[in-house]
């Protein structure tokens, strides 16, 4: 029997402005390594087999030396540069891809605490539902708001995950989402429509029930200062 093959997109080509910082959330230390460093190690070490690697195109140098080369990881077959907005930067990845791939897993660089169990986990369930994502159940009860800062409905908790990633997909499957999105983008930007992940672009252009696959409560995304703290705690404990 043919053997399934998977790629990883790891993308780290955003600004990250909300860090306050002259250097990108994704290039910060914790623990004397970047960020960055943390996701590639854990897809590197899982059942992944290929990995892609979207930066900011200043930066596709420093990664092949300082990231590639200094930590020896052995799957990233590119290193190529994303876009404007982080769909641009999957759309990047996704052509990329030019070898035997017939699942894609797609995580922020930004998530250094993603794992092999739930890579595992992702990879048993989209063999059977083409599509999932990763996630865990809100704790907190949630409010939607409406346009002036008041609320406007409560949404039953019990059904409410908050996303996270790897998200993955049929390889023909996202790159369809994928190229419809980039043919439809400035539409979608008049009706207000903003794609912050690639679950949303699956979701409005494709047919197929996206399944939801227990994460992790640790899986943070490293946005402001405050979650870097917390990163190093977490690797301390
Ligand atoms: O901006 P946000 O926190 O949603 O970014 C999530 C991930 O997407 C980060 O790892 C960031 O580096 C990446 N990204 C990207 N290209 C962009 C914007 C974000 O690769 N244009």
């Amino acid at each position: 029997m043919k053997r399934i093959k998977t790629t990883a997109i790891v993308l780290a080509a955003g600004q990250g402005k909300r860090m306050n910082s002259t250097v990108q959330k994704q290039y910060l230390l914790i623990k004397n390594k970047p960020v960055l460093y943390y996701s590639l190690k854990c897809f590197e070490e899982s059942m992944v087999d290929d990995i892609v690697l979207v930066t900011g195109e200043a930066e596709i140098d420093f990664c092949q030396k300082q990231i590639v080369e200094k930590y020896g990881f052995s799957k990233i077959r590119m290193v190529t540069a994303g876009g404007k907005e982080r769909y641009h930067s999957v759309a990047c990845g996704l052509l990329a891809i030019k070898w035997e791939c017939d699942f894609v897993f797609i995580h922020d660089g930004a998530r250094p605490f993603v794992d092999c169990d739930m890579i595992e986990r992702a990879f048993l369930t989209v063999q059977k539902t083409s599509a999932c994502v990763v996630g865990m159940p809100v704790k907190d009860t949630i409010k939607l708001a409406d346009q002036n800062g008041y609320v406007e409905s409560t949404p039953n908790r019990s059904l409410v995950w908050q996303i996270q990633t790897p998200q993955v997909f049929e390889k023909n499957l996202i790159t369809a989402a994928y190229e419809k999105l980039i043919a439809t983008e400035e539409s979608l930007k008049a009706d207000n429509i903003v794609i912050t992940d690639d679950a949303m672009v699956v979701e409005h252009f494709m047919n197929v029930p996206i399944k939801l696959v227990e994460g992790s409560y640790k899986n943070i995304k490293i946005t402001t200062p405050e979650d870097l703290k917390t990163a190093e705690n977490l690797l301390d404990s």
